[in-house]
């Protein structure tokens, strides 16, 4: 269970899952990344355990400044140091990496249905994560149909050529489905037999969304997450830093965004960049106006409102829809799951 409250849909769990970690920039929307701020912030516990124990007895033979830092905890790992973190967290979060079995067969173990963030401290369509590794991760997904899984990129173009088949995936999630049930204790779903014939796909559980922080990259995002075949498509605009006008095509077409998730910056004050209310209200209107969900998630360290801090907000990432202006705290969901059109289900939170 997570406590980001856009995965808490009606009736079902909210959940993280993270099959890979790390990644890179790609734009400005990524200079305050929380997950690599936090990876790396574990990554220099273990490599700080790791060097002094180098420096004390394990030392004699190695120049630390010399070995590379994920060397240094490699030797530490070997001699059964007690590291603080994860083995994850061996390396930074510069380096990509697909984690073990266990990590990726966790929902096949999850009964109850759950609303899935796949990716939260990893952009799953980064390049380094092989297609391979895409197919396993969609086997399960494919196998485990009682969950809504919510994939978020800030690279739709991969995704869009993998979920368009251009990469072979369809196939190629056939078989890694049938690899699976043979090594794992799981049944195959009720829709295998169409799924193993290719008429269901993409998968009617996954909805893909791309991230977007201001109108140049929404442009350069957007049409391309609507050329990518999902269930249903999604955006979300956060960290927020500036407006963003969603074109009538963009809400109306056949393929369409579905829903909208938006929220300002959080962190430390001297590096954050504001929120600027007038612009998410615009944002929310927009949606209102197409029927589509919108959901404010929080208004972030520097939210601003005719360039002054609301008054009523304290709380420090602005997270308290209670402290909020009353008009701004939306918070919907797509209706109901596999539907290609989520429709408008909530009312303001
Ligand atoms: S794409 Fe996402 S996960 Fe990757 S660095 Fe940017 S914000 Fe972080």
């Amino acid at each position: 269970m997570t406590g980001i409250q856009w995965t808490a849909w009606p009736g079902r769990t909210g959940e993280t899952w993270n099959p890979t970690t790390g990644c890179t920039r790609v734009s400005a929307g990524c200079d305050n990344c929380y997950a690599f701020t936090l990876h790396d912030g574990r990554f220099a516990a273990n490599l700080r355990a790791a060097d002094d124990w180098l420096q004390g007895r394990g030392a004699r033979e190695l120049d630390v400044k010399a070995t590379p830092p994920t060397e240094r905890i490699r030797f530490a790992r070997l001699a059964e140091v007690l590291l603080p973190c994860a083995p994850q967290y061996d390396r930074p979060f510069s380096e990509v990496q697909v984690l073990d079995d266990e990590r990726l067969e966790a929902p096949l173990h999850w009964r109850e249905p759950r609303a899935v963030f796949v990716g939260s401290m990893a952009d799953l369509f980064h390049d380094d994560v092989d297609d391979v590794a895409l197919d396993r991760i969609f086997a399960v997904m494919a196998l485990t149909p009682q969950h809504e899984y919510m994939l978020l990129t800030k690279r739709p173009e991969r995704m869009r050529d993998y979920l368009d088949g251009r990469r072979g995936s369809r196939e190629m999630v056939r078989r890694a489905v049938m690899r699976l049930t043979f090594d794992v204790d799981v049944e195959l779903p009720p829709h295998w037999d169409h799924l193993a014939n290719g008429r269901v796909w993409p998968l009617p559980n996954v909805g893909v969304m791309t991230t977007t922080e201001d109108q140049e990259q929404a442009d350069r995002r957007v049409p391309q997450l609507l050329e990518t075949p999902a269930a249903w498509h999604g955006l979300s605009v956060e960290p927020m830093l500036g407006p963003i006008a969603l074109p009538y095509e963009w809400l109306r077409g056949e393929r369409r965004v579905g829903w909208v998730i938006a929220g300002g910056e959080s962190g430390a004050r001297k590096r954050v960049r504001p929120f600027h209310l007038e612009a998410v209200r615009q944002l929310r209107d927009e949606c209102a106006g197409a029927g589509v969900p919108f959901f404010l998630k929080q208004l972030g360290s520097l939210p601003l409102e005719s360039g002054e801090r609301p008054p009523g907000v304290k709380h420090g990432h602005g997270g308290r829809p209670d402290e909020w202006p009353t008009d701004l705290g939306v918070r919907q969901w797509p209706a109901q799951a596999h539907e290609s059109e989520p429709r408008l289900q909530a009312g303001a939170a």
